[in-house]
């Protein structure tokens, strides 16, 4: 092995190790773990001759396909950085991920290439563009991914040729993803081998530490696991917690291209898949799915998401209704994903919370100025700290240095902690509602009104008040075929909670509310939508 160990191609060179085993799934597509060992090998060397070298940007942007991850792996092996582009994005977005990251290379699938074309020659730094599943002949300077690798499903006859050996060191950069922009515009987060390795490796951990906890000896090695993943790939939390944490262990990856409850139902029954998740709202979608009795479900193992609150009653829904162990961790694009995670019993008793900090990582409480670290179940803003903290932002230096601080990354939520450590997020610092002077959290008033039967979707919102600075508002959405009136949701939550958090008014959504890809309620386009321009 010349290839340094931090090299977090590792796991296409270890994991080649499981053989014929499936690496991929994608509809009638397999990809064993010996033929993206190949692809990747040879994709690698190709944009090795191609020019692309240490700490050059290489672009992606395509939805879940099985080509995503052998592309990872080629770029990363030969040192460049890996810039996953939101696929949800329009064409101007697109163009922003290119020109912020100067991306010299860019994979594209069919759809975007078709929304992004008429952009290449703007592009300075971009010198060539590889298009897989192309959706129209290609024309100019663009080449068929297939014309370099040939089909997925011939991978495995790509001739066995001898893996790049580029030197990495561990805090080499590895990826730079984009943070959802919920709050603001999206941040290049700039992510290293070290931190993308100790995600890799803290993921099996967590578990096992509770199991520790319980008096349980864990298993030396992770058993085999069929995932499918149903959150897009470009957020770092599918990227390293969902799929590296799986292959890492040898798991097969199942792939979708849209998600769509039925169809995860099918591929659940059909490829007996033993763990999904990803975001509460998936969970949702499958609890409440009326033709759910018609699948087989019960080859799922664990359902677990993070990223977004999630309505304590569905812990306790999916253990009994799927007999699965409901998951739940807190991370963020500034941290490659998690930082506190927990599952089974842990979460059962916790439904509230987004669980501990793994194994290498600490929190702590300050308050809002910074300057002064609160005593435990006080709420004040969350910092983190560990192995996982990434460098800062793309070319930002003044977002960077007040974000990061001494190896702690400021995360711009309020939580609390309490004395096991476990943490509870109550609502992103930017959302929390001041009226006359009393603090509500979203979370805590959205919780009550997710636990009423009619209630599926729930935000609360400020909107501004001429003495009170804001009041809080909610926005709903009922479930199909039931009602509730607005004053009967106001005593429903005044039955709960104190009278100055219950909601003045409620607004009735037709649909239900809006969301990013990651699974997040955009607050922000909600005032726009009920309140107009000036409250967004
Ligand atoms: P931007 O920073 O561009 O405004 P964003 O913060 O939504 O967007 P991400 O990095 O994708 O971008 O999301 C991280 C945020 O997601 C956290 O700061 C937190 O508010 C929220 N979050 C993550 N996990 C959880 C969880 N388990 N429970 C509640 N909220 C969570
Ligand atoms: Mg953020």
């Amino acid at each position: 092995w010349k290839n340094s160990p931090p090299n977090a191609a590792i796991l296409a060179r270890l994991a080649r190790g499981y053989g014929d085993r499936p690496f991929t799934v994608y509809q009638d597509e397999r990809v064993s773990y010996e033929a993206n060992y190949r692809a990747t090998c040879h994709l690698a060397t190709w944009m090795q001759a191609h020019g692309v070298a240490k700490g050059d940007r290489v672009a992606l942007a395509m939805r879940n396909l099985p080509e995503w991850p052998t592309i990872f792996f080629a770029a990363v092996s030969i040192g460049a950085i890996l810039v996953p582009l939101n696929a949800w994005w329009t064409g101007a977005e697109l163009e922003f991920g290119m020109q912020d990251s100067g991306a010299k290379l860019l994979f594209v699938d069919g759809e975007r290439h078709e929304r992004l074309k008429q952009c290449y020659a703007a592009l300075p730094d971009l010198e060539r563009v590889v298009v897989s599943r192309a959706c129209s002949p290609l024309e100019g300077e663009a080449v068929a991914l297939e014309s370099i690798l040939g089909p997925c499903n011939s991978w495995a006859a790509l001739a066995d040729i001898a893996f790049p050996e580029v030197a990495i060191a561990p805090d080499d950069e590895v990826t730079l993803f984009y943070t959802s922009g919920t709050t603001g515009n999206p941040k290049g987060a700039v992510g290293t081998h070290r931190n993308l390795m100790t995600n890799i490796l803290t993921s099996g951990y967590s578990v096992a530490r509770a199991m520790l906890r319980r008096g349980e000896v864990p298993p030396p090695a992770p058993p085999y696991k069929v995932g499918l993943l149903v959150i897009p790939l470009f957020h770092v939390t599918a990227c390293s917690a969902g799929l590296m944490a799986l292959i890492a262990a040898g798991g097969t990856v199942v792939f979708m291209r849209r998600w769509d409850a039925t169809e995860a139902m099918a591929i659940i029954e059909r490829e007996k898949v033993n763990q999904t998740g990803g975001v509460p709202t998936i969970a949702w979608q499958l609890l409440e799915h009326p033709e759910r009795a018609n699948y087989d479900l019960s080859s799922l193992e664990t359902i677990s998401y993070g990223g977004a609150p999630s309505a304590p009653e569905l812990v306790k829904r999916i253990y009994e209704e799927f007999g699965a162990l409901p998951g739940n961790g807190w991370g963020m694009t500034e941290t490659m994903a998690t930082v506190t995670h927990h599952t089974g019993e842990d979460y059962l008793a916790r439904p509230t919370s987004a669980g501990p900090p793994v194994p290498v990582a600490e929190l702590k409480i300050m308050d809002v100025d910074g300057t002064r670290e609160l005593p435990v179940g006080e709420v004040g803003e969350l910092w983190a700290k560990g192995p996982m903290i990434v460098k800062g932002y793309w070319n930002k230096p003044e977002a960077t240095a007040e974000t990061f601080r001494d190896g702690w990354v400021r995360t711009g939520d309020l939580a609390r902690l309490d004395d096991e450590g476990f943490l509870y997020v109550v609502d992103r610092a930017k959302d929390i509602i001041i009226r006359g002077g009393e603090n509500i959290y979203s979370s805590e008033v959205e919780d009550v009104l997710y636990a009423h039967p009619a209630v599926t979707d729930a935000a609360l919102i400020g909107v501004p008040h001429r003495s009170l600075g804001e009041e809080p508002v909610a926005v709903v959405h009922l479930a199909p075929g039931m009602t509730a009136s607005e004053a009967e949701l106001q005593q429903w939550v005044a039955a709960r909670i104190a009278a100055f958090k219950v909601p003045v008014s409620i607004r009735f959504s037709r649909e239900t509310l809006p969301r990013n890809a990651n699974g997040k309620i955009l607050k922000k386009e909600l005032r726009g939508m009920f309140f107009g321009e000036a409250a967004a």
